[in-house]
């Protein structure tokens, strides 16, 4: 058996309510949807999200990385060892990890599939498993905020992500409001996505403890590259504080674990570049008494998939699962696999991912 042939698509989803963060505004989840071909008729998939304000990729950067640098990689090798295709992507081009994640889970979803066994007992769990993931509250005016909460929690999410802005005395307003629409029913998570510099983030979180808040954790307060502002952040309030963008890969998990202070890490397929250094992130963690979140871009049920896989095989550390992207699209293209249903994504005892069929493919821009 041969990796035959790698074919890209397009897959474009609307979403129920536009997603905004302190990085970007949003009306769909689009993606890059890989398929690896091999002589015996099995197709294994994965899928890529651009986000460009966090790993730099386009649509167009990442159908380059494939087409140009990783495919030629594959293509014509025999599918005997996964460590060593994995390897290939990660040497086929630097950087553009969210174009060598696509590859590697569908190189991933192939030999689960060869094995008979679903993606997650591959790598060390059990099937079938059944995750609770969060549900993300975009920015936005104080009642917009509280009402989505409210929805969110009716539809039966028991923890929600908050995402806050730039102006640390208008998202102090944000949490009250959310918080009282909440009503002790679900937890909060805040996520400023870089919006604050460290003085205001010990001074919002200060803010929230008069007010009586207590959040479950709070992630990426300050910019990426301000490893010293986040250790400060995370020494200097009560509430756990968690690395997102500053955290793409397991040499910089391993400077932030060094730095201490900081008390989970969010591991996302697109910023780490594959399921291997996912891992390497979770041991890590592990090894410095941190825990995980597994955490998503907003991207299509095939990636968010995969992610859950990596997540329900390691349970030891991830305790925070945050893989809501199928949640807020209109629908879910995919047949087969990974169900979402609310807050609950089942893993099912099925042969890799799973996949049986996915709507609504798109042929490449131009092509
Ligand atoms: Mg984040």
């Amino acid at each position: 058996m041969k990796v035959t042939g790698i074919g890209l698509c397009m897959l474009r989803v609307p979403l129920r309510t536009p997603f905004r963060t302190a990085l970007r505004t949003v009306d769909a989840v689009h993606d890059v949807v890989v398929r690896i071909r091999t002589g015996t008729g099995q197709v294994g998939h994965g899928s890529a999200a651009a986000t460009p304000p966090i790993t730099g990729e386009t649509h167009a950067s990442i159908v380059a990385a494939i087409g140009q640098h990783i495919a030629p990689a594959l293509v014509g090798e025999p599918f005997d060892d996964l460590p060593r295709l994995a390897a290939r992507v990660q040497g086929a081009t630097a950087r553009n990890t969210s174009a060598k994640a696509a590859v590697d889970m569908a190189l991933h979803d192939l030999a689960a599939q060869r094995a008979g066994v679903p993606l997650v007992r591959l790598l060390g769990g059990a099937a079938p498993a059944v995750l609770a993931t969060d549900l993300t509250i975009s920015v936005d005016g104080i009642d917009t905020m509280a009402a989505d909460a409210d929805a969110a929690v009716a539809r039966g999410f028991a923890s929600l992500k908050v995402k806050l802005g730039r102006e640390p005395a208008l998202d102090i307003a944000r949490v009250r409001a959310v918080h009282e629409a909440v009503a002790g029913r679900a937890t909060l998570r805040l996520d400023p996505n870089q919006g604050w510099d460290a003085a205001h983030a010990i001074e919002v979180m200060r803010a929230l403890e008069r007010a009586g808040i207590v959040p479950e954790l709070l992630e990426q307060p300050v910019p990426a590259h301000d490893l010293d502002g986040l250790a400060h952040v995370a020494r200097s309030v009560a509430v756990p504080v968690m690395a997102d963008e500053s955290v793409f890969d397991p040499a910089q998990a391993l400077e932030v674990a060094r730095r201490g202070a900081v008390s989970i890490l969010n591991i996302k397929l697109m910023k780490a570049g594959g399921i291997g250094a996912a891992l390497r992130i979770a041991d890590i963690a592990a090894a410095h008494g941190l825990r995980c979140m597994m955490g998503c871009m907003l991207e299509s049920s095939i990636g968010v998939a995969a992610a859950a896989h990596v997540a329900a095989a390691r349970g030891d550390v991830i305790a925070y699962v945050d893989l809501d992207g199928p949640s807020l699209a209109t629908f879910d293209p995919v047949e087969g696999g990974t169900r979402f249903d609310g807050p609950a994504i089942r893993i099912p005892d099925a042969p890799g991912l799973g996949i049986a069929a996915i709507g609504g493919l798109e042929p490449l821009p131009g092509a």
